[in-house]
């Protein structure tokens, strides 16, 4: 047992109150990590708003940066020293785990959002009482992070903290979103709705393979500046006229209305399709 700080909501909508706490050490196929960074997103305070009260005291965060400590029995993928980025946690054995679509575990919900593992324990305990965790996998508004070997990621070790840690979330849903899905050919003119760390990193991805114009819509104008330094061709405040027309084309309606369940039960955000649909509807236009 190690004593650990973490940042811990009492309560649904509760501030988040930094709390002495104990955390297990890793059982086996589990890695400890040394949180070095997390990033705060959108999720962490919307979940905190909406958790199930029966699922406090609970330890939110899910872009978790860090290093390994230690690491239980059976651990191959880290080793102690390494620096990780934490992710979701998937269960590796499922129909879509085996086709390689771990964002798809059919245990998904268990393993992210149940407050603990999949077997209903939690690695945390406040007082000698359960502390919920497991929050996708990581609860890295922690000093220290018990999680499943699936969900650390090994990266280069002179990478900033900072810029690692939103990759667990921010980041590989933008830029997967474009690399795995819309697989954009060199030359295609991409949209991005949104230019905070999803959109940005849908941009940046989106540049990286030559993707041309590719253009970030936000009203906020520092993000704007920031898309085009990243190499948005431009970037536009919502509500201009031709945005509308764009949003609004029977090409997009179309698209969105024969989206497939698979892309229907997608968690959060715009739906590739969306994002596609749009995108087409644009691409008769020269962007200057
Ligand atoms: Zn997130
Ligand atoms: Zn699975």
């Amino acid at each position: 047992m190690r004593r650990v700080r973490a940042a811990v909501a009492e309560a649904p909508g509760a501030p988040f109150t930094v709390r002495d706490a104990d955390l297990e050490e890793p059982r086996p196929y589990e890695v400890l990590v040394r949180m070095e960074a997390a990033g705060l997103c959108h999720t962490d305070l919307a979940m905190r708003d909406t958790w199930p009260r029966e699922l406090t005291p609970m330890v939110f965060g899910h872009e978790g940066a860090g290093r390994v400590e230690a690491v239980g029995a059976g651990v191959t993928r880290v080793a102690p020293g390494d620096r990780v980025c934490l992710t979701f946690a998937s269960c590796g054995v499922c129909e879509q785990c085996a086709a390689d679509h771990p964002a798809y575990c059919g245990a998904a919900r268990s393993l992210n959002l149940s407050g603990g593992r999949g077997d209903g324990t939690t690695p945390l305990s406040l007082d000698g009482t359960p502390l919920h965790a497991g929050f996708f996998g990581q609860s890295s508004f922690a000093t220290y992070a018990v999680v499943h070997e699936r969900g650390a990621v090994k990266v280069p070790s002179d990478l900033p903290s900072a810029v690692v840690a939103p990759l667990g979330c921010g980041g590989q849903t933008g830029a997967g979103t474009v690399l795995n899905r819309l697989r954009p050919a060199p030359g295609s003119s991409l949209v991005v709705l949104g230019a905070g760390g999803v959109g940005l990193s849908a941009l940046m991805a989106a540049v990286a393979v030559g993707c041309d114009p590719v253009v970030a819509v936000d009203p906020v104008a520092s993000r704007r500046a920031l898309a085009v330094e990243l190499g948005a061709r431009t970037a536009l405040a919502p509500g201009r006229a031709w945005w509308r027309r764009c949003a609004t084309s029977p090409a997009a309606a179309r698209i969105m209305s024969s989206r497939p369940p698979a892309v229907r039960s997608r968690p959060a955000g715009p739906s590739p399709r969306c994002v596609r649909a749009v995108s087409w509807s644009c691409s008769a236009w020269e962007v200057r």
